[in-house]
C-alpha cells in the first residue's frame, strides 16, 4: 500500500549505535502542511523518549508533537492569541520556531501508550533537560517547549 499523505515518511536517527524511528515527518507539520525540522531536534526527542521509557513503570512512553517550526504569520497570528513576549506575553518575536532564528523548537507532551493518560510535564521536564538546551513547561497549554540555541548557534 502507498501513502498518500504528504509526509508521510518516518524519520531514521542514529542514537547511540543504534538506528531508531519513532517519529514521521507529518508530526511535525504546521497548519498549512508545511514542514522544516533539523535533525538534532529529532535526536534529542528520541533520547528524551528512550529515557522516559526506560524510567516508565507502567509501559511504554509516546511522545506526542504539538508545534514545530512556524512561518512568521503563523508566529505573528500565535502572538496576537497570547502575547508578544516584549509585552510580557508568550510569544517570542525570535523564537526558536522561526526558520531563521534556528527552526528547532519543538513542542510536546508525553503519555503512556496503554491508556493515554499524561506523563507529569515536570517529570517529562527534567528528562528533556538531560539533552535540550533549553526547557520550559507550559501549564496551561500542557505542554513542554524544547531547543537547541546553544548547540546549533556554535
Ligand atoms: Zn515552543
Amino acid at each position: 500500500m502507498v501513502s498518500h499523505r504528504s509526509n508521510d515518511i518516518r524519520i531514521k536517527t542514529k542514537v547511540g549505535d543504534r538506528l531508531v524511528s519513532n517519529f514521521a515527518l507529518w508530526e511535525f507539520e504546521n497548519q498549512d502542511g508545511w514542514v522544516m525540522i533539523q535533525p538534532l531536534t529529532i535526536k534529542t526527542l528520541e533520547l528524551t523518549r528512550a529515557e522516559l521509557n526506560v524510567r516508565s513503570t507502567s509501559g511504554e512512553v509516546q511522545i506526542i508533537i504539538t508545534g514545530s517550526t512556524r512561518t512568521q504569520e503563523q508566529n505573528e497570528r500565535l502572538a496576537y492569541r497570547l502575547g508578544w513576549t516584549t509585552n510580557g506575553g508568550l510569544v517570542s518575536p525570535t523564537s526558536r520556531h522561526l526558520a531563521r532564528y534556528g527552526g528547532d523548537a519543538v513542542d510536546f507532551f508525553a503519555r503512556y501508550a496503554h491508556n493515554k493518560k499524561l506523563v507529569p510535564l515536570e517529570e517529562v521536564a527534567n528528562v528533556a533537560r538531560h539533552y535540550f538546551d533549553s526547557v520550559f513547561i507550559y501549564m496551561t497549554s500542557r505542554h513542554i517547549h524544547g531547543d537547541n540555541r546553544q548547540k546549533l548557534s556554535q
